[in-house]
């Protein structure tokens, strides 16, 4: 049984108040990438996103960023922009706040400087998200997700959520291995249903 939503229940951003779940006003719908730069699966994404003229957001896992800078320079260069994701994709529930912190930072030591992050499984206490705010760390969490690392995830199913997002939703996909063969499937069918439907797809501002 499926322990994730696919989209988010409207009680969980006035839980995490100071957490970004979508962009109120915004004219576009937001694709965001977990968990790359992966070698094979980032390249791929990064030509389906340009057939479309798409631009997104891609949280970076410290680890595989230092496997691959030269990933992260093209993912910039071509228009997109980047957030942190802890170095070693580490849950804050199962550290203490100081080692959460080290190991976001750590994380963000190996990327060109940016104050977007994301937690890896949207696993963070609300007295770290404070505190990170505090620091200057923007959180961002999401509307939709793909379920695309879920191999047994019904593609059809998720494919019907992320079609109801509406401009300013925050979609989650995984430019990892593990959610390679759904994402072939799901990303072309999301890119082609909000080109068709003439909206834009826009990165987070890069702060
Ligand atoms: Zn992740």
């Amino acid at each position: 049984m499926r322990t994730y939503f696919f989209k988010n229940p409207w009680w969980l951003a006035k839980f995490y108040l100071k957490a970004t779940f979508s962009i109120p006003g915004s004219e576009g719908i937001y694709l965001t990438f977990d968990d790359g730069p992966n070698e094979i699966v980032t390249p791929w994404v990064l030509d389906q996103l340009k057939k479309y003229n798409a631009k997104a957001t891609f949280f970076l896992i410290g680890k595989m960023a230092e496997k691959n800078p030269e990933l992260v320079s093209q993912i910039i260069s071509e228009g997109h922009s980047i957030g942190g994701h802890t170095h070693h994709h580490t849950s804050g529930w199962q550290l203490t706040n100081e080692a959460y912190y080290k190991e976001i930072e750590e994380g963000l030591s190996v990327i060109p400087k940016t104050k977007l992050f994301r937690p890896p499984y949207g696993q963070i206490r609300l007295n770290q998200l404070t505190q990170l705010t505090k620091k200057g760390i923007k959180t961002v969490m999401w509307s939709h997700l793909s379920g695309d690392f879920d191999e047994k995830v019904n593609r059809e199913a998720s494919l019907e959520v992320l079609k109801s997002a509406e401009t300013g939703s925050i979609l989650v996909f995984h430019d990892s291995q593990k959610a390679f063969e759904n994402l072939t499937y799901i990303l072309p069918r999301v890119l082609d249903h909000f080109s068709t439907l003439r909206l834009p797809f826009k990165a987070l501002p890069q702060v």
